[in-house]
């Protein structure tokens, strides 16, 4: 970090010594900008990597050539079609390959493993969440709550930054599971908080929680292709995510989920249930009777949205030639220049710019959240007029998110160049 500097010059030295940099190629970076993109937005979608137009011609052509008998015939039969992603998937979050499938879409993934794992019994009924959770997370655990006729507002107990902090302090989550104890039924948590991308620490919570009896799950939609995860050896019992983020794999692109093994064999645990959850040497018997797959594949419930899935797995092919270890050191890199330059321009500037995420890269993913002290949605326009694809939320803080898939460091030396000219 020492010999770092804000120049064109060193931005280009560490983009000539980065061992991912040929990956940037393989995607498309958007166009409908004035000046050249810079996109930092890939923690709200990720951007199209150019194979996937091929893997999803490849479907529509086996499609076109075989109809239905493509669920045998099809060059990847779509039949077992979900298994293409178990491995690369499981790799990716930590897991063992009998706790993990890729279907649905997040938010109905929460409730199917929600439906599972939250069971109020008597004075255990009460969830933990963070504050200002992810709409769509909100309204799950509210209406999850609800089904049971229980009351949100006795039910759910948000955990929230200390006052005049913006962060969720680990100790506060603890504390709390602790002094809930036996009236805690569930701790649902974003693995990484989407809006100050502070990364929970998810073994301790899993922890705590199991030692007061409860069930502690996560949801990784910020955390998934973004920073390192070990569900199996930190015993979490679930998680889901969605593809369209980090992993680049399109628009309402499909979900993944994981549910620790011991779960998944468990006779005892309620599911939804649907065929394509039922196993597979019979499945086509249509029996009356369910009988679960013995993994985590024994969720799903519907066959598998093949086209929008083929999208999913072109980008999981790229994950796996890159290396989740590699893409993570380049991501600590590259955001830590990203840190470097804001703060040498924010020291110009009377202090103007805060960063709210922690400093401590084991508790960040790749995003920074910016608090412009004094700016309004001028700033956040003047920045998009001049090519930065960014997020802003009222009533003053800027989400950015390098990707080391296919952000630069001459991406981030141009977006400080921009910055400091736009303050
Ligand atoms: C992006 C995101 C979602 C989106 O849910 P969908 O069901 O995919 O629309 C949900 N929760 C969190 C925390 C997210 O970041």
């Amino acid at each position: 970090m020492t010999n770092w500097e804000f120049s064109l010059d060193c931005a280009k030295k560490l983009d000539q010594n980065d061992e991912l940099k040929s990956f940037r190629k393989l995607f498309y970076l958007p166009t409908f900008t004035q000046s050249d993109v810079i996109y930092f937005t890939g923690n709200s979608l990720g951007l199209q990597p150019k194979s996937v137009q091929s893997f999803i011609q490849k479907e529509l052509d086996d499609w076109a050539k075989f109809g239905v008998e493509g669920h045998v015939y099809a060059s990847n039969p779509w039949m077992p079609y979900h298994e293409l992603f178990t491995e690369k998937i499981a790799n990716i979050v930590g897991a063992k390959t009998n706790e993990v499938a890729v279907t649905h879409s997040l938010t109905t993934n929460l409730h199917l493993l929600m439906v599972s794992f939250y069971r109020p019994n008597g004075k255990r009924k009460k969830i933990i969440c963070e504050k200002k959770a992810f709409p769509s997370d909100q309204y799950a655990l509210q209406s999850q709550v609800q089904f049971h006729n229980l009351d949100p507002k006795e039910c759910i107990v948000e955990i929230g930054p200390r006052e005049g902090d913006y962060l969720i302090r680990n100790e506060d989550v603890i504390s709390k599971i602790e002094e809930l104890g036996d009236e805690l039924s569930m701790v649902m948590i974003g693995g990484v908080n989407y809006f100050t991308g502070q990364i929970f620490d998810m073994k301790s919570i899993t922890e705590a929680g199991h030692k007061q009896g409860a069930k502690v799950g996560f949801d990784l939609a910020h955390a998934a292709g973004n920073i390192n995860l070990k569900l199996n050896e930190w015993g979490v019992d679930f998680a889901a995510w969605c593809s369209y983020k980090y992993l680049n794999s399109g628009p309402g692109g499909v979900s993944g989920y994981y549910i620790n093994e011991k779960h998944v064999i468990n006779p005892d645990i309620p599911r939804f249930a649907g065929w394509w959850g039922h196993n597979k040497e019979d499945r086509f018997k249509m029996p009356d009777q369910f009988s679960p797959i013995p993994t985590a594949e024994s969720w799903q419930l519907s066959n598998a949205p093949v086209i929008s899935m083929a999208a999913h797995l072109a980008s999981l092919e790229i994950f796996e030639k890159a290396g989740m270890d590699k893409l993570r050191n380049k991501s600590i890199s590259l955001t830590n220049y990203l840190e470097f330059i804001i703060n040498e321009i924010s020291e110009q500037n009377n202090n103007c710019l805060e960063i709210i995420t922690p400093k401590d890269i084991n508790q960040r993913g790749c995003q920074l959240s910016i608090v412009a002290h004094g700016s309004n949605k001028v700033l956040f326009d003047l920045l998009s007029k001049n090519g930065v694809v960014a997020d802003w939320r009222e009533p003053n803080v800027i989400r950015i998110a390098p990707v080391p898939l296919y952000n630069n460091y001459e991406d981030v030396y141009r977006f400080g160049e921009i910055l400091k000219k736009s303050l």
